[in-house]
């Protein structure tokens, strides 16, 4: 099969557009055609080897996948050979106490597909554990489909399963154009918020208003807590939802309400924010942290996506062989929503 790799780690020019062995499936796996393959930042990361644990190099990259089942070692009532399919991108070990409560994001053996052993979908085909299989009937195309999985699941984790929002609420979301901000503004209009958030580009302004935001920042140009103040008749806001890490998290503290709350599920631009413990104590502020989801979460957003609720954002479709390009692409933080490959 044709396949994405990378030998060494390193920049966008790393991966290579080469043959590749078919994956072999074992007992409860599945063998996956690939029709679409989303990026998220994650590949970055682990592209350079930034994640701290070592792969077994050559390795394939590739989270949120869409496709059609082609070859599985085992009875199911679930799907069949030729369904479409959306693969839940969290492998746990399924029979620990987590797992057995849903909540395989906490098991100890939990990875990612395409962050670690299990190559991912930057390729034609690709296995995966029967579990992680979820048939689809709505209305998308293997790319939209494929833009759904992780950005959506960890921002639902982040926004219901711990932020515990509730209707009338303001948050403040960063990165309106973001895979991750996108989902979490749907989710939050959903459910009745009122939404402030940020972008880097004045271009980016009437996407974000479209999707759902009320109050838009400018990150580069405007000072966040004077705005956030004038939002928000200086009461500060109830929830923050933060991906960035080190450059927003003495704002994302500073900024919210009494008895507020922070949810953060990553550091993209480092991990040592400064935390002045006395807002946390004195204005009775959470701190809540998030990491993927359990795959009954995934569910739950995919009954959304078929009432229609919510909709994946896809910016731009890429063949396979110009995946160095999309890295490239989501490097340059132009684009609004997903970068899909497609084999
Ligand atoms: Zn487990």
């Amino acid at each position: 099969m044709k396949a994405v790799i990378f030998n060494e780690y390193g920049g966008w020019n790393k991966l290579k557009y080469t043959d590749f062995k078919l994956p072999k499936i074992d007992y409860n796996e599945v063998l996956i055609e690939v029709k679409a393959c989303a990026l998220n930042h994650l590949d970055l990361w682990v592209r350079q080897g930034l994640r701290g644990s070592a792969l077994k190099l050559p390795h394939i990259l590739g989270n949120d996948i869409s496709g059609i089942v082609k070859k599985v070692d085992k009875i199911t009532n679930n799907f069949k050979i030729g369904d479409e399919v959306v693969i839940s991108p969290g492998i746990s070990c399924g029979n620990c106490q987590f797992c057995l409560q849903a909540k395989d994001s906490y098991c100890r053996s939990y990875e990612i597909i395409g962050a670690l052993n299990y190559h991912g979908g930057y390729a034609e085909y690709v296995k995966v554990p029967i579990q992680n299989v979820l048939p689809f009937n709505f209305n998308l195309s293997f790319e939209e489909v494929a833009s759904l999985p992780l950005v959506f699941l960890t921002a639902w984790n982040m926004l219901i399963t711990k932020g515990k929002i509730k209707m009338g609420e303001t948050i403040l979301i960063y990165g309106a154009s973001s895979g991750i901000g996108s989902a979490a503004i749907q989710i939050a209009k959903m459910h009745g918020l009122n939404i402030i958030s940020t972008v880097g580009d004045e271009k980016k302004i009437q996407k974000a208003k479209d999707l759902g935001v009320d109050e838009i920042i400018n990150h580069d140009k405007d000072n966040l807590r004077e705005k956030i103040k004038e939002f928000t008749n200086k009461q500060g806001v109830d929830i923050v939802f933060d991906h960035i890490g080190e450059k927003t998290w003495e704002n994302s503290i500073k900024c919210l309400k009494v008895g507020g709350r922070m949810v953060t599920c990553g550091a993209t631009t480092g991990p040592q924010g400064i935390t002045d413990i006395r807002y946390i104590y004195s204005k009775q502020l959470s701190i809540l942290g998030s990491y993927m989801a359990s795959k009954n979460e995934l569910i739950e957003v995919l009954k959304f996506v078929q009432l229609n609720k919510l909709k994946p954002v896809v910016d731009t479709i890429l063949p396979l062989q110009k995946a160095a390009q999309a890295h490239k692409l989501m490097e340059e933080r132009k684009h609004f929503g997903k970068i899909v490959l497609t084999p």
